[in-house]
């Protein structure tokens, strides 16, 4: 008998409509002859409510007790959706993360997961129930619930398909496969049949939210593979593997990140070990930081300007004041007006005229670049907040004809 893992996301169980919806889909995957294990989010915006009543509290809330807040929307949907199936007459079960194994490190609110242990999840199976289980979250060693970071969910289900050895994971969403932009921004997107790990992992990294970026990264490493549906058309999605298809399309897709933002530390001292201080002060709190360039300035010193993910600009500019004098800077200034809009493919590297093909749809629709990187399979700019939808459909209609396959 085979064993299939299926997600279904926020939108997805919004409502007793739709959870009604998912109960039908498990169903007809459990008689066929499955094995189903399904992991649920939270209904609609429930994380988005349980963070923001945490916010009228405190801006700093502790992120243990957060994990503990949030970990609660994704019991709702687990035991709603358990009623459901049993309610249409199939046998069901409902786990909470650390019911069904999941054991992960301690880092609070983007926890990673250490080891899955499996016994629950077997024996629920063995009994021949639809085992239903809690995204996003796990425990410590210390018995302490976790969360996996916003979108987690995804990499919940891949680690169960990894774990159990599942046949495939299927993602239901909103969306009814992963196209070449958001279809929510860019009405000429295209819908990709397949698409590989390597290239769906640049994506999701880059921002296209409809797969976490870790889910993707487990799901190479283990070779699991996964499925992006729409949980409300009955129709193909896309497929995440190894090697996709061998095609002309030199580019997959465009992304953007909205949640960014950018320091520049004016005056840096031209001497060694001072990015070295910097950065790892950075680092010991965790804060990952993203491009980092770094300019000559004059009288022998130099400016370091790096980007990092909304949200953590607080505690950043914080250890900035602190060690200001002692890095001897002269100042820290934060832009939260900036955005990341990149390409994604994996024929970029060889082909030299896809920069300035990029750059060139950017300056037709006066957008101004402040920063560029890239690597082998992306090119990213950075540009005002404000501009950035306008910048990935101007990209998008740019290589409209390499984004066909
Ligand atoms: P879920 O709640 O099911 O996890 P998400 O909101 O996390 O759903 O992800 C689905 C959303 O991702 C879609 O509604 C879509 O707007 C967005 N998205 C961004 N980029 C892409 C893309 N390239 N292809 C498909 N969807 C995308
Ligand atoms: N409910 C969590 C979130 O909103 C996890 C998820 O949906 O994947 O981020
Ligand atoms: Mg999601």
């Amino acid at each position: 008998m085979s064993l299939i893992v299926q997600k279904f996301g926020g939108s997805s169980v919004k409502d007793t409509d739709r959870i009604m919806n998912v109960a039908r889909i498990v169903m007809e995957t459990s008689q066929k002859g499955n094995d189903v294990v399904v992991v649920v989010s939270a209904q609609g915006d429930t994380t988005d409510d349980l963070i923001a009543k945490a916010a009228e509290i405190t801006d700093n809330p502790s992120r243990r007790e957060m994990d503990a807040l949030m970990s609660t929307g994704e019991q709702i949907s687990a035991s709603l959706l358990s009623i459901a199936i049993k309610s249409l007459g199939g046998k069901a079960i409902s786990l909470t993360g650390w019911q069904a194994g999941f054991v992960t490190d301690s880092n609070h609110r983007n926890s990673r997961i250490r080891r899955i242990d499996k016994e629950r999840l077997e024996n629920e199976l063995d009994k021949k129930n639809i085992v239903i289980v809690t995204g996003f979250q796990g425990i410590n060693r210390y018995d302490d619930i976790t969360t996996l970071g916003r979108g987690g969910s995804d990499t919940s289900a891949v680690a169960i398909a990894a774990a159990l050895k599942a046949e495939k994971c299927q993602i239901y969403t909103d969306v009814d496969g992963v196209y070449t932009a958001d279809p929510r921004i860019v009405k000429a997107a295209r819908k990709l049949p397949e698409i590989s790990y390597d290239e769906m992992l640049e994506l999701a990294t880059l921002g296209a939210q409809v797969l976490h970026n870790r889910s993707v990264e487990m799901a190479k490493r283990y070779n699991i593979r996964m499925e992006v549906l729409s949980s409300l058309e009955n129709k193909p999605g896309t497929i995440v593997k190894e090697v996709a298809k061998m095609e002309k399309m030199l580019i997959k897709g465009v992304a953007k990140d909205d949640k960014i933002s950018r320091i520049t530390l004016v005056g840096v001292p031209d001497t060694p070990g001072i990015a070295f201080k910097i950065f790892s002060l950075l680092a010991s709190v965790k804060i990952n930081v993203d491009i980092i360039l770094q300019a000559t300035g004059s009288n022998g010193a130099k400016d370091i300007i790096f980007t990092l993910k909304e949200g953590d600009e607080s505690i950043a500019m914080q250890i900035l004041s602190d060690i200001k004098e002692s890095a001897g800077f002269t100042e820290a200034v934060l832009d939260t007006n900036i955005s990341k809009v990149s390409i994604v493919g994996a024929g970029i590297q060889s082909n030299a005229g896809v920069a300035s093909k990029m750059f060139e749809a950017l300056a037709d629709a006066n957008i101004n670049i402040h920063m560029i990187s890239s690597s082998e399979i992306k090119i990213s700019v950075f540009i005002d907040k404000d501009l950035s939808t306008k910048a990935v459909s101007a990209v998008h209609s740019a290589f409209e004809d390499d984004l066909k396959s």
